[in-house]
């Protein structure tokens, strides 16, 4: 018999984990028919909740049920992160516990890691129920993504993917402290089937994700996965120099033809203001690019976890 895991990052979402587990376990009997055990590990990422409690009555239940709790919360990426490194199964599948990855697709996903393939992504083709701002600046997050880096990253890529251990291990082998999964499942590569599904809203409890977190989670997408942006300054650098130049010799032939008196301050203002802008713009975006190798450099660990079973 081989192994499925199916990992469950979860951040206060006591009502969710009960109703997560059955739905999931409706496919035992279609996998237990392929010759595949199913487990659950899910991944506490310091909830503050009954999220925990939930989860070990569950597993007083049903010893197939594991669990890692963090010590504080470390964010979905390091629980994603967690479950890789802490499931035992052949198969691996990550899921969100509030069911808008639907476990119905999990037998046509292991049908297509039957035929071959060593993963098995998921999209949304809409973004149905979601609000209208946060779909825009996804879209152009992914927009911006496509131009400005060589990684493969998704427009509407779930998390919820299916792959088999070396994935799962290549994954693991990437063990950079600003993680950006999206990203990391491009950056692997692997022969990759997606499959699409329609955007399904959440089932209890509401997102954990504000605008500014996710707004966060791009820069990390950004930074994590070009350099690009470190470019800018050189480009406008040169720009700018080759505007100064054209700009010296106009005066010059001015004054020597009409002998100009002093004049044109405001434009000189508009000058100054506009490329110490341009400057302060590029040097905060070495910063952005520091503060991440400076984090990187310190090497402290993705996630710490308290308890696990
Ligand atoms: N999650 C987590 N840690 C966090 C935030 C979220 O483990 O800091 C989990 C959450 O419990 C859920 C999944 O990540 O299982 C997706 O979160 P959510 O549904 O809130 O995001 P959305 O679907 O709205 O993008
Ligand atoms: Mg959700």
């Amino acid at each position: 018999m081989s192994l499925l895991t199916v990992i469950c990052p979860c951040y206060n979402e006591e009502e969710s984990i009960r109703l997560f587990y059955q739905e999931v376990m409706k496919n035992e009997g279609f996998f237990r028919g392929k010759g595949v055990e199913m487990n659950v590990l899910f991944v506490d990422d310091g909830s503050r909740d009954g999220t925990l409690s939930e989860i070990k009555k569950l597993r007083s239940e049903d010893e197939r049920v594991h669990f890692v709790s963090f010590s504080r919360n470390f964010g979905k990426e390091a629980a994603m992160y967690a479950g890789l490194e802490k499931a035992q199964g052949d198969y691996l599948v990550i899921m969100d516990v509030d069911l808008q990855d639907p476990p119905s697709l999990l037998p046509e996903m292991f049908s297509y890691v039957e035929q071959g393939y060593d993963s098995v992504a998921t999209r949304r083709v809409n973004r149905k129920g979601e609000p209208v701002i946060r779909s825009f600046f996804a879209r152009a997050f992914y927009g911006l993504m496509k131009k400005i880096s060589k990684t493969e990253i998704v427009d509407g890529a779930r998390d919820y993917r299916l792959m088999t251990r070396q994935v799962a291990d290549a994954i693991l082998n990437m063990g950079e402290y600003n993680r950006f999964t999206k990203g990391i499942y491009g950056w692997v590569g692997f022969e990759t089937k997606w499959l699409e599904y329609e955007n399904v809203e959440r089932a209890k409890g509401e997102t954990k994700w504000s605008f500014w977190k996710l707004f966060a989670y791009s820069i990390e997408g950004i930074t994590a996965f070009s350099t690009v942006p470190l470019s800018i300054a050189a480009f406008a650098g040169a720009f700018f120099c080759i505007v100064a130049f054209i700009m010296i010799i106009f005066i010059i032939v001015r004054k020597l033809i009409f002998d100009d008196p002093v004049s044109g301050w405001p434009s000189l203002v508009c000058i100054i203001l506009m490329t110490s802008g341009v400057q302060f713009f590029c040097t905060g975006i070495l910063g952005q690019y520091l503060a991440k190798t400076y984090l990187e450099v310190k090497r402290r660990p993705i996630y710490l976890s308290k308890e696990e079973a």
